[in-house]
């Protein structure tokens, strides 16, 4: 069977995989901690279940509208509006299957061949990979540790040209952490205003997860002028531990929505009918899992933190939001492991652990950063706890 040419533009989604590698050496027998996973390790709210459990059994198992079902549409509505000051019509809101669908559709309706989209990085895996499936070419801007992993206004300014369509801006970031306050944010969009070419593509998605009480701030909150260029990206994946769900939702004027739902019509039909029960459920229910969860999440981010910092050669800087330690590894390359490898790049400091310690995480080159590495605190204080020492361990055999 031919394989088309685009398919050699992109790579399997480097998380999916290495969850996947993990798995497969835990049943050949090997004692591996994965701590490579990008979903919440929580049970989905009990009332969430029973929405839909509920809904099944009203039959509530058919096909929908292509762009998501009136009620879920209206919950997200009611959303922006409640917690992020933001006001939509239904015909600005659409519900897909994940967020990741979101960006996909948003990308592939409006790119065309050799257009740029500018990614700060460290970035999401999936956004350059969805742009070149587009034609078009990512340009990654880099946001170094120094500067809190944040897109700076002039580094923005420097990387737009005039066949720039897009700038993702995720905040809080995976895998950094980073999360922008109300004067960082205007000084980009700032930068914007000045480009009426470049759209904006806020994916928000880890709104809720966020430390030290720290406030949650969208561009569109700073700047409404943008509202007629902006795409608001969400779902409750995330702060409601629904991954399986694959339910995310978007937010822009209805032309990029009727575009994005178009696509759906033609490849997944409609996001699931239950899933959509389930989501309506959380947005509309309860908080009170959203809370606790992040309490966890915050104390497993202190200990990791400083576990991580302890550890010979590796430094760890503090994510303000999301469930991901993205820590720099630099000081070890060019050691050599007891075996007489030497360790030149992050992605053979990662394989290394995997061999000499059984512990799986991800290499920053994925997310477009050389020398760092990225562990999910997704995983109980006890599994952490094994993970970070082992880590240290493996560190100090370094010469
Ligand atoms: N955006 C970011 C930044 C993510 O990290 C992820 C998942 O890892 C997604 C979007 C996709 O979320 P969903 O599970 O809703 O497709």
């Amino acid at each position: 069977m031919r394989i088309a040419e685009r398919m050699n533009r992109i790579e399997a989604s480097p998380s999916s995989m290495g969850r996947q590698r993990a798995r497969e050496l835990r049943e050949s027998g090997r004692d591996v901690l994965s701590l490579t996973t990008g979903e919440p390790d929580f049970d989905t709210p009990l009332h969430v279940q029973h929405a839909v459990t509920r809904a099944m059994a009203e039959g509530d198992t058919k096909y929908t509208d292509p762009g998501g079902t009136p009620a879920l549409k209206e919950a997200v509505r009611q959303k922006l509006k409640r917690e992020n000051q933001l006001d939509y019509a239904m015909s600005e809101i659409v519900i897909s299957t994940g967020a990741k669908q979101v960006v996909y559709n948003a990308l592939m309706s409006t790119l065309e061949e050799g257009d740029e989209i500018v990614v700060p990085a460290p970035y999401w895996v999936s956004y350059p990979d969805v742009a070149r499936l587009a034609g078009a070419i990512p340009v990654e801007v880099q946001c170094p540790a120094e500067s809190g992993f944040k897109l700076q206004p002039a580094d923005l300014d420097r990387a737009i040209t005039p066949r720039t369509r897009w700038l993702i801006l995720n905040a809080p970031n995976n895998p950094s952490g980073a999360m922008y306050s109300r004067d960082e944010l205007k000084a980009l969009t700032n930068v914007l205003m000045r480009h009426s070419q470049v759209a904006l593509m806020t994916d928000d998605i880890y709104e809720h997860i966020r430390y030290d009480g720290r406030e949650f701030v969208t561009a569109l909150n700073v700047e409404p002028a943008l509202r007629d260029r902006t795409l608001v990206v969400n779902g409750v994946s995330k702060a409601y531990a629904m991954t399986g769900f694959r339910i995310g939702y978007g937010a822009a004027p209805a032309a990029l929505i009727n575009a994005m739902v178009k696509i759906q019509t033609q490849s997944t039909s409609n996001p699931s009918s239950i899933g959509q029960a389930g989501a309506i459920a959380a947005l509309n229910g309860p908080q009170e899992s959203v809370k606790k969860n992040t309490a966890i999440f915050e104390s497993r981010r202190n200990r990791v933190v400083e576990a991580l910092n302890a550890a010979p050669g590796v430094k760890c800087h503090r994510p303000e939001g999301a469930f991901y330690a993205f820590a720099s590894c630099e000081a070890l390359l060019g050691k050599r492991t007891p075996q007489g490898k030497v360790i030149a790049t992050s992605s053979d400091f990662v394989l290394y652990v995997l061999d000499a310690a059984n512990v799986a995480m991800l290499q920053g080159e994925v997310y477009g950063v050389e020398g760092f590495f990225r562990i999910s605190f997704a995983a109980s204080m006890e599994v952490l706890d094994e993970c970070c020492s082992r880590i240290a361990r493996a560190c100090a055999e370094l010469r």
